[in-house]
Protein backbone atom coordinates (compact mmCIF):
# COMPACT_ATOMS: atom_id res chain seq x y z
CA UNK A 1 0.00 0.00 0.00
CA UNK A 2 1.29 3.47 -0.85
CA UNK A 3 0.15 7.01 -0.61
CA UNK A 4 -0.34 7.31 -4.09
CA UNK A 5 -2.59 4.40 -3.96
CA UNK A 6 -4.85 6.36 -1.94
CA UNK A 7 -5.49 9.11 -4.05
CA UNK A 8 -3.73 11.80 -2.78
CA UNK A 9 -2.88 14.43 -4.91
CA UNK A 10 0.71 15.19 -6.27
CA UNK A 11 1.98 17.90 -4.54
CA UNK A 12 1.06 16.13 -1.12
CA UNK A 13 2.95 13.04 -2.19
CA UNK A 14 6.04 15.05 -2.82
CA UNK A 15 5.62 16.62 0.44
CA UNK A 16 5.31 13.11 2.19
CA UNK A 17 8.81 11.87 0.00
CA UNK A 18 10.34 14.95 1.63
CA UNK A 19 9.47 14.31 4.98
CA UNK A 20 10.54 10.43 4.44
CA UNK A 21 7.29 8.80 5.06
CA UNK A 22 7.07 6.07 2.27
CA UNK A 23 4.18 3.96 3.89
CA UNK A 24 0.76 4.98 4.91
CA UNK A 25 0.20 3.86 8.83
CA UNK A 26 -3.00 1.41 9.48
CA UNK A 27 -4.58 4.22 10.52
CA UNK A 28 -3.92 6.68 6.94
CA UNK A 29 -4.61 3.42 5.06
CA UNK A 30 -7.75 2.79 6.76
CA UNK A 31 -9.08 6.65 7.05
CA UNK A 32 -7.73 8.14 4.23
CA UNK A 33 -10.00 6.92 1.75
CA UNK A 34 -12.97 7.21 3.61
CA UNK A 35 -12.32 11.24 4.17
CA UNK A 36 -11.72 11.74 0.72
CA UNK A 37 -15.12 10.46 -0.14
CA UNK A 38 -16.46 12.86 1.80
CA UNK A 39 -17.63 10.67 4.76
CA UNK A 40 -18.01 11.43 8.51
CA UNK A 41 -15.82 9.56 10.20
CA UNK A 42 -15.07 8.01 13.60
CA UNK A 43 -11.19 7.02 14.92
CA UNK A 44 -10.09 5.23 17.09
CA UNK A 45 -6.49 6.18 17.54
CA UNK A 46 -4.04 7.12 20.58
CA UNK A 47 -1.46 9.47 19.54
CA UNK A 48 2.16 8.29 17.67
CA UNK A 49 -0.74 6.14 14.84
CA UNK A 50 -0.06 8.79 12.24
CA UNK A 51 -3.50 10.67 13.23
CA UNK A 52 -2.69 14.01 12.20
CA UNK A 53 -1.71 12.48 8.74
CA UNK A 54 -5.00 10.41 8.38
CA UNK A 55 -7.42 13.39 9.03
CA UNK A 56 -4.92 16.17 7.65
CA UNK A 57 -4.12 14.83 4.29
CA UNK A 58 -7.65 14.23 2.90
CA UNK A 59 -8.50 17.90 4.64
CA UNK A 60 -5.77 19.26 2.92
CA UNK A 61 -6.66 18.00 -0.95
CA UNK A 62 -10.27 18.85 -0.38
CA UNK A 63 -8.90 22.48 0.42
CA UNK A 64 -6.56 22.88 -2.31
CA UNK A 65 -8.81 21.93 -4.89
CA UNK A 66 -11.08 24.95 -4.65
CA UNK A 67 -10.20 28.41 -4.36
CA UNK A 68 -10.54 30.04 -0.68
CA UNK A 69 -13.56 31.89 -1.19
CA UNK A 70 -13.33 34.82 1.34
CA UNK A 71 -11.65 34.94 4.78
CA UNK A 72 -13.29 33.04 6.84
CA UNK A 73 -12.03 29.81 7.38
CA UNK A 74 -12.99 26.39 5.42
CA UNK A 75 -11.52 24.06 7.72
CA UNK A 76 -11.46 23.73 11.53
CA UNK A 77 -9.48 21.39 13.75
CA UNK A 78 -9.93 21.56 17.59
CA UNK A 79 -7.50 19.92 20.02
CA UNK A 80 -6.89 20.16 23.70
CA UNK A 81 -3.92 21.34 24.84
CA UNK A 82 -1.59 24.34 23.12
CA UNK A 83 1.21 22.03 22.55
CA UNK A 84 -1.37 19.36 20.35
CA UNK A 85 -2.59 22.45 18.65
CA UNK A 86 0.74 23.46 17.53
CA UNK A 87 2.00 19.85 16.47
CA UNK A 88 -1.03 19.72 14.81
CA UNK A 89 -0.06 23.01 13.14
CA UNK A 90 3.36 22.23 12.04
CA UNK A 91 2.40 18.96 11.37
CA UNK A 92 -0.36 20.65 8.22
CA UNK A 93 2.43 23.00 7.64
CA UNK A 94 4.78 20.72 6.23
CA UNK A 95 2.17 18.59 4.00
CA UNK A 96 1.09 21.20 2.44
CA UNK A 97 4.21 23.12 1.16
CA UNK A 98 3.34 22.84 -1.96
CA UNK A 99 -0.18 23.64 -2.27
CA UNK A 100 -1.99 27.07 -1.50
CA UNK A 101 -3.62 26.89 2.16
CA UNK A 102 -3.16 29.32 4.30
CA UNK A 103 -3.46 28.39 8.09
CA UNK A 104 -3.21 30.06 11.40
CA UNK A 105 -3.55 28.37 14.89
CA UNK A 106 -5.19 29.94 18.37
CA UNK A 107 -4.88 29.37 22.06
CA UNK A 108 -5.22 30.57 25.00
CA UNK A 109 -2.17 31.62 27.23
CA UNK A 110 -0.72 34.40 24.72
CA UNK A 111 -1.81 38.05 24.07
CA UNK A 112 -4.78 38.34 21.19
CA UNK A 113 -2.59 40.55 19.18
CA UNK A 114 -0.96 37.89 16.68
CA UNK A 115 -4.17 35.98 15.93
CA UNK A 116 -6.15 38.50 15.68
CA UNK A 117 -3.92 40.01 12.72
CA UNK A 118 -3.52 36.18 11.25
CA UNK A 119 -7.56 35.88 11.62
CA UNK A 120 -8.16 39.59 10.19
CA UNK A 121 -6.20 38.61 7.05
CA UNK A 122 -8.06 35.07 6.79
CA UNK A 123 -7.19 31.70 6.92
CA UNK A 124 -8.38 28.47 5.02
CA UNK A 125 -7.69 26.17 7.82
CA UNK A 126 -8.13 27.13 11.87
CA UNK A 127 -6.51 24.87 14.14
CA UNK A 128 -7.77 25.97 17.48
CA UNK A 129 -8.18 24.81 21.30
CA UNK A 130 -11.66 25.38 22.78
CA UNK A 131 -11.23 27.96 25.04
CA UNK A 132 -9.51 30.45 23.35
CA UNK A 133 -11.77 29.80 19.93
CA UNK A 134 -14.77 30.74 22.38
CA UNK A 135 -12.56 34.25 23.35
CA UNK A 136 -12.73 35.02 19.38
CA UNK A 137 -16.21 34.13 18.81
CA UNK A 138 -17.27 36.34 21.63
CA UNK A 139 -15.13 39.26 20.03
CA UNK A 140 -16.34 38.58 16.72
CA UNK A 141 -12.88 38.49 15.22
CA UNK A 142 -13.94 35.02 13.84
CA UNK A 143 -16.89 33.53 11.73
CA UNK A 144 -17.57 29.80 11.24
CA UNK A 145 -20.32 30.10 8.93
CA UNK A 146 -17.79 28.42 6.14
CA UNK A 147 -16.46 25.91 7.85
CA UNK A 148 -16.60 22.67 5.78
CA UNK A 149 -14.42 20.36 7.25
CA UNK A 150 -14.55 19.86 11.66
CA UNK A 151 -12.14 17.81 13.30
CA UNK A 152 -12.18 17.03 16.98
CA UNK A 153 -8.94 15.83 17.81
CA UNK A 154 -8.05 13.65 20.92
CA UNK A 155 -12.35 14.43 21.65
CA UNK A 156 -11.82 12.52 24.78
CA UNK A 157 -8.86 14.41 26.16
CA UNK A 158 -10.96 17.71 25.35
CA UNK A 159 -14.07 16.04 26.91
CA UNK A 160 -12.23 15.33 30.45
CA UNK A 161 -10.66 18.66 30.54
CA UNK A 162 -14.79 20.13 30.22
CA UNK A 163 -14.84 21.44 26.55
CA UNK A 164 -17.49 19.72 26.32
CA UNK A 165 -19.67 22.88 26.84
CA UNK A 166 -17.45 24.94 24.96
CA UNK A 167 -17.33 22.03 21.99
CA UNK A 168 -21.21 22.83 21.37
CA UNK A 169 -20.70 26.49 21.65
CA UNK A 170 -18.35 25.78 18.84
CA UNK A 171 -20.80 23.41 16.91
CA UNK A 172 -23.73 25.79 16.71
CA UNK A 173 -21.69 28.23 14.87
CA UNK A 174 -20.88 25.90 12.38
CA UNK A 175 -23.21 25.06 9.36
CA UNK A 176 -24.78 21.71 9.55
CA UNK A 177 -25.78 20.82 5.78
CA UNK A 178 -22.69 19.89 3.82
CA UNK A 179 -20.05 19.72 6.64
CA UNK A 180 -17.76 16.44 6.92
CA UNK A 181 -17.48 15.93 10.76
CA UNK A 182 -14.23 13.63 12.07
CA UNK A 183 -13.65 12.75 15.30
CA UNK A 184 -10.47 11.28 16.74
CA UNK A 185 -10.24 9.93 20.22
CA UNK A 186 -8.41 7.10 22.04
CA UNK A 187 -11.41 5.88 24.03
CA UNK A 188 -15.34 5.80 23.21
CA UNK A 189 -16.92 6.33 26.71
CA UNK A 190 -20.80 7.23 26.68
CA UNK A 191 -20.11 11.15 26.54
CA UNK A 192 -18.22 10.67 22.81
CA UNK A 193 -20.80 8.38 21.28
CA UNK A 194 -23.31 10.90 22.29
CA UNK A 195 -21.50 13.60 20.67
CA UNK A 196 -21.08 11.83 17.83
CA UNK A 197 -24.61 11.10 17.37
CA UNK A 198 -26.08 14.15 18.08
CA UNK A 199 -23.43 16.23 15.51
CA UNK A 200 -22.08 13.45 13.14
CA UNK A 201 -23.79 12.27 10.15
CA UNK A 202 -23.92 8.28 9.36
CA UNK A 203 -20.48 8.01 10.13
CA UNK A 204 -17.84 5.58 9.33
CA UNK A 205 -15.83 3.81 11.76
CA UNK A 206 -12.17 2.82 11.67
CA UNK A 207 -10.29 1.21 14.83
CA UNK A 208 -6.75 0.75 14.82
P1 LIG B 1 0.78 11.40 15.12
O1 LIG B 1 0.17 10.12 15.61
O2 LIG B 1 -0.07 12.06 14.08
O3 LIG B 1 1.13 12.33 16.24
O4 LIG B 1 2.14 11.06 14.36
C1 LIG B 1 3.23 10.50 15.03
C2 LIG B 1 4.57 10.71 14.28
O5 LIG B 1 4.67 9.85 13.17
C3 LIG B 1 4.74 12.11 13.74
O6 LIG B 1 6.06 12.53 14.06
C4 LIG B 1 4.59 11.98 12.26
O7 LIG B 1 5.39 12.92 11.56
C5 LIG B 1 5.05 10.56 11.99
N1 LIG B 1 4.35 9.91 10.86
C6 LIG B 1 3.01 9.94 10.62
N2 LIG B 1 2.70 9.17 9.55
C7 LIG B 1 3.87 8.64 9.10
C8 LIG B 1 4.21 7.77 8.00
N3 LIG B 1 3.28 7.27 7.19
N4 LIG B 1 5.51 7.44 7.85
C9 LIG B 1 6.45 7.93 8.68
N5 LIG B 1 6.21 8.75 9.72
C10 LIG B 1 4.93 9.11 9.94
Amino acid sequence: MSFQSLGLAPTLLRALSEQGYQTPTPIQQAAIPLVLEGHDLLAGAQTGTGKTAAFGLPLLQRLAATPQRDRRPRALVLAPTRELALQVHENLRAYTRYQRVSSAVVYGGVGMGQQLEALRRGVDLLIACPGRLIDHLARGSVDLSAVEVLVLDEADRMLDMGFLPSIKRILAKLPRQERQTLLFSATFADPIKQLAMEFMRSPREVMV
